[in-house]
This record gives C-alpha cells, sequence and structure tokens, in this order.
C-alpha cells in the first residue's frame, strides 16, 4: 500500500479518524480542517466527516519497525507506539560509542565491550554498593525478576558526589513504573540524606538529566580499601520499587 493514501495530504502526517473531506471529495486531517482545499477550484472547506477513510486509515496497519517486535498497530498508531516500544533502541552511555540496540542487547554489549559493573538487585529490598566518590563512575543495575536495566551514574557535584538513576528503555513506557529511593547515611550520628524519585526512562541513559538525583556531601564518604591509593568511597543504600 502507497503510504500517502493514509497521510494528510495537506500536512503530511498520518491521517486519523475523524477524516475530514470538502465537497469534492479531497481528504484532510484534523489539525488542517480550517485550510482551504487546494485541489478544488473555489477552495471549499473540509466540513464533511468521512466514515470511509475513517475505516481506511483504522485497517492501515503497520508493523512496528524495531528488531524484535513484532508488534502490528494502526499506521496513524505508529509515532506513539515507537515512542513507547519496548523494543525500540537505546544508545550506549559509553562517551564515543555510538551503539544502539534494545535494551537486553545494549545490556550484554556494555559488559563485554566496557566491561562495565553491574549489580543485580530484588525488587522492594534493600542493596548497599559502594561508588567512587567526585569521579564520574557508571554502573547497572539489573532487576532479578525481569531483567530491567538501570543505570547508576555518578559525578563530581562539587566536593559532592551527584548519584542519578534512570531506565533504559523507550521514555514514554508506561507500564510497570519504577520507584528509586536512594540514601546515604553517616556513622556515627546516623545523618542521613536521601532522595526518593520515580525513575526517568530513556533510550539515551547517559544523556539525560534524571528527574532528581542524591547529592552526597564529602563528610559521608569513606576511604577506599588499603592500597587503592587514598581514594574515597560513597557508601549508598539503593531500593526500587516496581509499581
Ligand atoms: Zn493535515
Ligand atoms: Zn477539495
Ligand atoms: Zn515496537
Ligand atoms: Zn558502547
Amino acid at each position: 500500500m502507497d503510504m500517502r493514501v493514509v497521510q494528510c495530504p495537506l500536512c503530511t502526517l498520518p491521517l486519523k479518524p475523524p477524516v475530514l473531506q470538502c465537497k469534492g471529495g479531497h481528504v484532510a486531517c484534523g489539525g488542517c480542517l480550517a485550510e482551504p482545499c487546494r485541489r478544488c477550484e473555489h477552495g471549499g472547506g473540509f466540513d464533511v466527516r468521512s466514515t470511509a477513510m475513517d475505516a481506511v486509515v483504522s485497517a492501515a496497519r503497520v508493523q512496528c519497525p524495531h528488531d524484535g517486535c513484532l508488534t502490528y498497530v494502526a499506521y496513524h498508531e505508529l509515532g506513539d507506539h515507537r515512542s513507547a516500544c519496548g523494543h525500540a533502541p537505546c544508545s550506549c552511555p559509553e562517551l564515543g560509542c555510538s551503539f544502539a540496540a534494545p535494551p537486553r542487547v545494549l545490556l550484554v554489549h556494555l559488559f563485554v565491550r566496557h566491561s562495565m559493573p553491574a549489580h543485580k538487585f530484588q525488587y522492594g529490598e534493600d542493596f548497599r554498593l559502594l561508588v567512587p566518590a567526585s569521579e564520574p563512575s557508571r554502573r547497572l543495575l539489573i532487576g532479578g525478576d525481569d531483567g530491567r536495566a538501570f543505570l547508576l551514574s555518578a559525578g563530581a557535584l562539587g566536593a559532592a558526589t551527584a548519584v542519578s538513576v534512570v531506565c533504559v528503555r523507550a521514555s514514554a513506557v508506561l507500564r510497570p513504573q519504577y520507584l528509586c529511593k536512594m540514601w546515604s547515611i553517616m556513622p556515627p550520628s546516623q545523618d542521613l540524606v536521601v532522595v526518593k524519585t520515580k525513575v526517568t526512562s530513556s533510550t539515551s541513559p547517559g544523556a539525560v538529566a534524571a528527574a532528581s538525583f542524591l547529592t552526597v556531601p564529602p563528610r559521608y564518604y569513606r576511604v577506599g580499601a588499603a592500597g587503592v591509593s587514598n581514594s574515597k568511597l560513597v557508601p549508598l543504600n539503593v531500593r526500587i520499587d516496581k509499581i
């Protein structure tokens, strides 16, 4: 099928119900209904509903072009589907690497090609991590029952360390949602910094500005393992809930 048949001749966007037509039978989308018809001699308006075209545009189904996705959707729903598709390619967060693939393939790439550290966790359970203080670092968090990948990024924010978590998937995926709680405790005072946030999803997990991040001041740092120069580490507690 020539897809121009189901595109608005005026703006070339996919037609979706209700499709409108002029007295001469030329069609237009809802966004163009105020335009005069350029193909009719007297430039009539698009003021009649075309139920026949409604049926055509609903029946014109196309397959999602993402590798591994076998979903067929109405042509006018393809844009929405692509931005919410679980197989949407996600780009490698490592600087200078242009690799992009569906989340599960990207995960393997990050392990194999970049030796990115990974931590498997269970939803709803607290777990602990130590990340290098005041320097950029990344690690993967892998959900225990669904294999979902999250990218935890840490970096310097002045003398403090900022830590954020992003879900590696298309940004418009609605379900499931993930909540992330991150906190750091300073012994012996038990002073606490904490953030609780809905996890942002992105197909560019290395570039997205996460909705919120945890800022850990230097007084929370711990001295790194003996023999590892004078490195400082940030003690982190993390919990991710699936809703
Ligand atoms: Zn239009
Ligand atoms: Zn017309
Ligand atoms: Zn898809
Ligand atoms: Zn890469």
